[in-house]
């Protein structure tokens, strides 16, 4: 990964780079582990040190974090390392510790970004200051509360904000520990194109075998820059172990990234046709997603059938479908024509899963 890209507002005010590295351990566990891994980082392209201090658990009973106690730690790193420190502030009192020692830039947890009262207590608090601030986005994919949280810290007198994409929570089980839902970031960057958009890949992978390919997308997608957990050793982290990938990983994966370049006509359209094709990637594998669920409904109706012996096929239900998805489809300028031919090959799809549930 190549710093080719015009630096952009307060990244380049603060001397940070572009894309922005982030990276760190999720929590701060140690001095040591904390030193160890800062100093590990120095070779990397990452200039900003993360670690949580306060950690906000779903479920009682797990690692909460060190409390006040891991902020000198982190000083200790900054002085020594030259890293520029980022932890989680989730109240006023968080602020005000992160603040006396003197924490580079804060960041508002996903389970914080949720609550407007809360977000609203912690921008009063920072009202008028030049302290950076990164704003993850809420668990559940509502931008407007995403956007709320923007506009509180905006209306505070925070000027310099970023916002942090880690993804959304779902019910289901899916690849990822939290839903990318991509799209949601997207409309963030269209409504504020100036906030610097970081990724995540940790939270949203959970795993660390996806994160290089989230963080690629994240790049083709002209993100910021990225925020990745990293330990010196995952699997005995206190907190996220399966997430997060050693330093040396993090080092080859910034090798390997390919960064857009920015410059001339030429490298302006291809630029923009890739960041295009990316977001056609990303719909297309939501539709893959969509379908593959679809059937499964599909499926269980077989199944349904099959226990009360019932016909697969029911013209009459099947008509009232495809006369809504026509309408439908006309409001999002899709020909009958079109809407007809695809919703054929999927009901044709749903039959063949059906016949296949009924006769076996
Ligand atoms: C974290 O960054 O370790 C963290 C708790 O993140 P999130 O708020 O995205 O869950
Ligand atoms: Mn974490």
């Amino acid at each position: 990964m190549e710093n080719k890209k015009e630096l952009r507002n307060w990244l380049d005010a603060f001397n940070l780079n572009h894309p922005l590295v982030i990276a760190g351990p999720c929590s701060a566990e140690t001095e040591d582990q904390v030193l160890k891994i800062a100093h590990q980082l120095k070779n990397s392209d990452a200039t900003v040190f993360r670690a949580g201090i306060w950690k906000p658990r779903t479920r009682p009973g797990n690692f909460e974090g060190v409390g006040a106690l891991g902020l000198k730690w982190l000083q200790r790193a900054k002085a020594e390392t030259g890293l520029k420190i980022t932890t989680e502030v989730a109240n006023p009192h968080h602020v005000e510790l992160a603040l006396k020692h003197d924490v580079d830039i804060l960041w508002i947890g996903a389970r914080t970004t949720v609550s407007p009262f809360i977000v609203q207590d912690i921008a009063d608090a920072l009202k008028g200051t030049d302290k950076p601030v990164l704003i993850k986005n809420p668990v559940n994919p509502d931008l407007s509360l995403w956007l709320g949280a923007v506009e509180r810290f905006y209306k505070a007198d925070v000027a310099n904000l970023g916002v942090i994409h880690r993804g959304f929570s779902t019910y289901e089980k899916t690849r990822y520990r939290n839903n990318p839902e991509w799209q949601i970031a997207i409309d963030l960057q269209n409504r504020f194109p100036d906030l610097p958009l970081i990724l995540d890949p940790s939270h949203i992978a959970g795993r660390r075998d996806i994160i290089f390919d989230l963080s690629q997308t994240a790049l083709d997608l002209n993100y910021d820059g990225l925020m990745i957990e990293t330990h010196y050793d995952p699997d005995n982290a206190w907190s996220d172990a399966a997430q997060q990938i050693t330093p040396d990983a993090l080092i080859k994966y910034t090798e390997d990234l390919r960064i857009r370049k920015e410059s001339g006509d030429d490298a302006a359209f291809n630029n923009k046709i890739n960041t295009l094709r990316t977001k056609i990637d990303v719909i297309d594998h939501q539709l893959i997603e969509i379908l593959g669920k679809r059937m499964k409904v599909a499926d269980d109706i077989g199944s349904l059938k099959k226990a009360h012996n019932v016909a697969v096929l029911q013209s009459k239900r099947w008509n009232e479908i495809l006369g809504k998805m026509i309408l439908e489809g006309e409001e999002k300028n899709l020909s009958e024509e079109f809407i007809l031919r695809m919703f054929k090959a999927i009901h044709q799809e749903s039959i063949n899963h059906q016949e296949e549930i009924i006769n076996h």
